[in-house]
């Protein structure tokens, strides 16, 4: 018996300014697979995330919109917990950065980070706005890229990803006003980041294995840069205040506040649930922590560097993420997905077209997983018809529904061939899901389904029915029928919609689990519903 493990499921926070779209759902499936899974193996599992309310992206729209960022954040948020509904992410709590919980715990890392002297203010020069009376910063200003010579908003490189730093921001123009900026003195407090290196690279070096290349790579790459302290505070009003004297105008910079969201939506989970947030987030040291952070591949050094140094300098002995499940970018058309492009691609609008597990569908089995992909109605339409409808679908409509059974489902012996079959996949699929290899898992679960409509094609149950052969008939069908009910636990991660039909169809338990389950038959089953309709380009005009 394996040991209960205690699992922490992170996605990553969604900006509460946009539209959310597939690429988004691309990164975040992952952690809904992962958590699914987990607790189909008996651990002890707590998916967490929630809307990014802070920060410039909040802050710029509502001054687009001539409104209030809690006016957008509301807005945004709202939508984010529809979409994730209606795509059966099971998150044991998807919270918000803009709840008093958060901004109080978030004060309480800080005052940590200071008691452990990890904090220091750092006066310097840094752009001014005139016009506008204030300092500004990365998406507030726009700047001609170091490292590529691209014009960008001054977070973050659009063009090569690379992450401004405050010097390379002096020269820049105020995008609120179009202004050329001035440089003055501004006090922040920084983080000492530089003093971490050591235990990061340690860090790095006893996680690599387990992440995809990208995530080795950008990591490898950001510490061989050496790494800088970093500002934890910045001129905003919208945001965490920051619990020391002399900083009213400053706010918690969101990079700090947004990652330790894992932490306080743990805390908010855990306080509501009679749960200690303490089994997930301190190192039991005896192997039985896990802990997966999924998100896009721009995020890559948040989760793989940033937010480790905050977890150390807390010096409470916290564990450190050791399983980042980083994708590549959904590409429409050969473009990239962009929240600001949207692509017509929105969840909204992708919802009210298509059935909920074929979104989730085509998002692990074409999904930019480790490299990146394309959208297209044509992928979409043949993963739905081809592997939903002809083989799953068909499988499980051509067994429930077969005319002759008359609402029984007979009990029989399983075939040993189809039994040592699942049990191989339960094994394997296990295997492949923990190395974050969700691709694979799902093609092997498919090549099954393959195997059972074979051997129902081989065994021809039509004939034994003709021939009055009724142990061998009987032999064959309650082999299918616990090939369904095994279908119903291995694809419960992937599309668990479906699953769910089939559980209640056939009365086994709504807590699916990562091994054979028998089905010993019974009576009085009434028709079962076709899972899905087939699509065509029409259902993409
Ligand atoms: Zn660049
Ligand atoms: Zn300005």
């Amino acid at each position: 018996m394996d040991k209960k493990r205690n699992v922490l499921i992170g996605c990553a926070w969604t900006y509460a300014n946009s539209d959310i779209h597939l690429g988004h759902i691309c990164a975040y499936i992952s952690g809904d697979v992962l958590a699914r899974y987990h607790r189909a193996k008996g651990d002890n599992v707590a998916m967490v995330s929630g809307t990014d309310c802070h920060g410039t992206p909040t802050t710029e729209r509502a001054i687009r919109e001539k409104t209030t960022p809690n006016a957008i954040v509301e807005k945004y948020h709202s939508q984010y917990v529809e979409v994730f509904k209606k795509l059966g992410f099971s998150y044991d709590c998807y919270t918000l950065t803009a709840t008093p919980y958060h901004h109080e715990k978030v004060k309480e890392m800080i005052l940590k980070l200071q008691e452990n002297n990890f904090l220091y203010p750092k006066t310097e020069q840094a752009s001014y706005c005139p016009k506008c009376g204030k300092f500004v910063y990365d998406r507030e200003v726009e700047v001609v890229c170091p490292k590529c010579g691209a014009i960008s908003k001054g977070d973050q490189c659009g063009s090569c990803d690379y992450v401004f730093q405050t010097k390379d921001l002096l020269k820049a123009k105020c995008r609120i006003c179009g202004s050329e900026t001035e440089i003055k003195e501004n006090t922040n407090l920084y983080f000492k980041l530089s003093t971490l290196e050591e235990q990061l690279e340690e860090h790095f070096n006893n996680c690599k294995n387990n992440w995809r290349k990208n995530t080795v790579n950008e990591t490898q790459k950001f510490l061989m840069e050496g790494l800088h302290d970093r500002a934890v505070t910045r001129d905003l009003n919208w945001g965490v205040e920051v619990p020391f004297e002399g900083f009213d105008d400053k706010r918690i910079y969101v990079w700090v506040e947004a990652v330790w969201g894992y932490v306080t939506a743990t805390m908010k989970y855990c306080e509501e649930n009679g749960l200690d947030w303490k089994d997930w987030w301190i190192d039991h040291k005896d192997g039985t922590n896990k802990m997966y952070m999924c998100h896009g591949k721009d995020n890559i050094v948040f989760h793989t560097i940033i937010f480790p140094a905050l977890l150390l300098a807390t010096k409470q002995n916290m564990f450190l993420p050791n399983v980042c499940v980083s994708v590549e970018f959904l590409n429409a058309k050969g473009e990239k997905m962009s929240k600001s492009k949207g692509n017509g691609l929105t969840m909204v609008n992708i919802l009210n077209r298509f059935d909920p597990d074929s979104i989730r569908y085509f998002c692990i089995a074409n999904g930019p997983e480790k490299k990146d992909s394309d959208f297209s109605s044509e992928i979409f339409i043949s993963l739905h018809n081809g592997d939903i409808v002809n083989k799953f679908g068909n499988f499980v409509n051509r067994t429930l529904n077969y005319k002759g059974l008359n609402g029984i489902l007979p009990n029989g012996e399983i075939d040993p061939y189809i039994r040592k079959k699942f049990e191989e996949v339960y094994e394997n699929t296990s295997k492949l899901i923990e190395n974050i290899s969700f691709k694979d898992a799902l093609s092997l679960i498919i090549d099954l389904v393959e195997d059972c409509n074979k051997y129902f094609d081989q065994k021809e149950p039509w004939v034994l029915f003709k021939n009055d052969d009724k142990t061998l008939f009987n032999n064959v069908i309650a082999t299918c029928v616990f090939a369904i009910a095994n279908f119903s636990n291995l694809l419960m991660p992937f599309i668990p919609f479906s699953c769910e039909k089939i559980r209640k169809y056939l009365k086994v338990s709504d807590n699916p689990v990562w091994k054979v389950i028998e089905f010993n038959g019974g009576e009085n089953f009434g028709k079962f519903e076709p899972l899905f309709n087939r699509l065509t380009e029409k259902d993409f005009e």
